[in-house]
């Protein structure tokens, strides 16, 4: 095995654990195709010892001030950006994608969350309201528990911190559970923790593929379930933790809508129909997979597209030149090369790309179909894969309903000169993470999260400390309590 072979599965009590009696995990490099570690998933006895290791380190955890627990986050984002190349490395293979990519997006952004919410957790105070007669209610914001973060395959560091980063803060502890296509680099944020400073069985991580994740999800140890996955998934997670009455965030897929009027600025708004299609080769659940472009510049916008396209490096992701790289699975290629036949069956044109490449992994073209119409299968399912769909309009009107017309409601953009116009579209389509002028970046300073299908519950920003903590009220009364009788 490769030296990307951790010394145990999973990360429990501030060690690596294994069971070899769990089904087996193999860690495929996206770009070759070759197995680069073996990992076993959970068996019963590892859950359960993960449950109780958190539950032990959390009634500490919570009992020290929100200023300690932030210094430990805070020394962990300073451990994670001094290791940002390792952990880059460590995420290209994980992933596939491109070295020039996760060097600034992953454990950067990871490392971001944790600063933010470890300058956070000293300020997390409850509010006095003053009730008559003297007497007052102050309020206390508690932790949960133990909170269980599950994470996608797309960006399994930036999950794991961007779960971990306000839960922890909030004093909870919390068992993640990686995508068991991508479960290498969740196990170097829970080495970073401890070394940091966090109490053993704070963040444990727990190997496993869709059952552990429902074994865990019905724990009665576990408080709160927040999940990054599709909205199939979503549907079963929620259902589950409803029926347990247990706390969710639900971070779904996407079909997001991105409208460029006439007067856009048009090599802006290829640049963001590029990066909103095709970093991380199209795996983002935000991405703007409906490009509404206005009639009068469709042709111009197409073929300055299709030419900056041409510049595409697809190549070695470890070679910092690569700017596009595998799709993460096997499945997944097949899944977005479906919908690239689909499309082309249901008459959209293909105008560039959509062509498996003739290598050992993951490989394909980016493509852009133009004249989609919105029935069709490309128009209204999430692809997560490099396909753009390019729709007609010519009505400020007839565009916002369309771009609503969808049962998600992750993101939208909408690129015009005019500002007017930009807030009055922006302010009505129905999305939780919207842009004028650009697209997908996603700071930690705000609110992260979708409406509709696309999920609930926010992550990022202090919106996220709502979806880790409770309010407590106490009702406190100065003078004498009386009775009927
Ligand atoms: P997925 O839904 O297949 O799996 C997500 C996670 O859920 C994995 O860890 C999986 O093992 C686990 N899981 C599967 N069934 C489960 C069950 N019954 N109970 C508990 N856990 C279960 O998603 P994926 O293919 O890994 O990722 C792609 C999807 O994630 C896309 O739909 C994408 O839009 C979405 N996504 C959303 C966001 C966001 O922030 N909104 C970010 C990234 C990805």
């Amino acid at each position: 095995m490769t030296d990307l072979q951790p010394q145990g599965s999973h990360f429990i009590g501030g060690r690596y654990v294994e069971d070899r009696a769990g089904a087996e995990i193999e860690v495929i490099y996206p770009a070759t195709g070759a197995v680069i570690a073996r990992l076993h998933a959970a068996t019963p006895a590892i859950i359960g010892q993960a449950v109780a290791a958190a539950a032990a380190a959390q009634a500490d955890w919570a009992a020290m001030t929100g200023t300690e627990r932030g210094r430990v986050l805070r020394r962990a984002a300073d451990l994670i950006r001094a290791r940002n190349r390792d952990l880059s490395v460590l995420e290209t293979h994980d992933t596939g994608k491109p070295l020039q990519e996760t060097l600034v997006a992953d454990a950067a952004s990871g490392a971001d969350a944790l600063e933010y919410f470890g300058g956070l957790a000293g300020s997390l105070t409850g509010e006095h309201i003053p009730v008559g007669g003297g007497d007052f209610v102050y309020t206390t914001r508690e932790p949960l528990g133990v909170c269980l973060g599950i994470g996608a395959w797309n960006y399994p560091t930036q999950i794991a911190c961007w779960k971990a980063a306000p839960a922890l803060a909030c004093g909870n502890a919390m068992i993640f559970k990686p995508s068991e296509t991508t479960p290498l680099c969740a196990l170097k944020l829970a080495e970073i923790l401890i070394e940091a400073g966090a109490p053993a069985g704070l963040f444990n991580v727990v190997q496993g593929y869709g059952e552990t994740g429902a074994a865990l999800t019905a724990h009665p140890g576990i408080a709160k379930v927040s999940l990054t996955g599709s909205v199939p998934t979503g549907r079963k997670v929620a259902a589950q933790a409803a029926g347990l009455m247990k706390h969710v965030t639900m971070e779904l897929g996407g079909k997001s809508p991105l409208i460029v009027f006439e007067d856009a600025d048009l090599e802006s708004a290829i640049s963001a129909a590029i990066n909103g299609n095709f970093y991380s080769s199209g795996q983002i659940c935000s991405n703007g997979t409906r490009v509404f472009v206005h009639r009068a510049i469709r042709e111009a916008f197409l073929s300055r597209l299709t030419e900056r396209l041409g510049h595409a490096v697809i190549g070695d992701p470890l070679d910092e030149a690569t700017n596009f790289g595998p799709m993460t699975s096997a499945a997944q290629l097949e899944i977005a090369l479906g919908y690239v036949a689909a499309g082309l069956a249901e008459g959209a044109r293909l105008v560039t790309g959509g062509t498996r490449i003739d290598r050992p992994g993951f490989w394909m073209t980016p493509a852009v179909f133009a004249d989609v119409t919105d029935d069709m299968r490309i128009a209204r399912e999430e692809i997560f894969g490099p396909v753009m769909s390019v729709l007609d309009f010519e009505e400020e009107e007839d565009v916002i309903t369309r771009a609503n017309d969808t049962e998600f409601g992750l993101a939208g953009g909408v690129f015009t000169r005019d500002l007017a116009r930009a807030h009055r579209v922006i302010g009505r389509i129905r999305a939780g993470s919207c842009y004028i002028n650009t697209y997908n970046l996603t700071p930690v300073e705000a609110p992260f999260g979708g409406v509709k299908a696309s999920g609930f519950g926010r992550e990022n920003s202090r919106e996220a400390i709502n979806h880790y903590s409770e309010v407590k009220s106490v009702y406190v009364c100065l003078g004498k309590t009386e009775a009927a009788f």
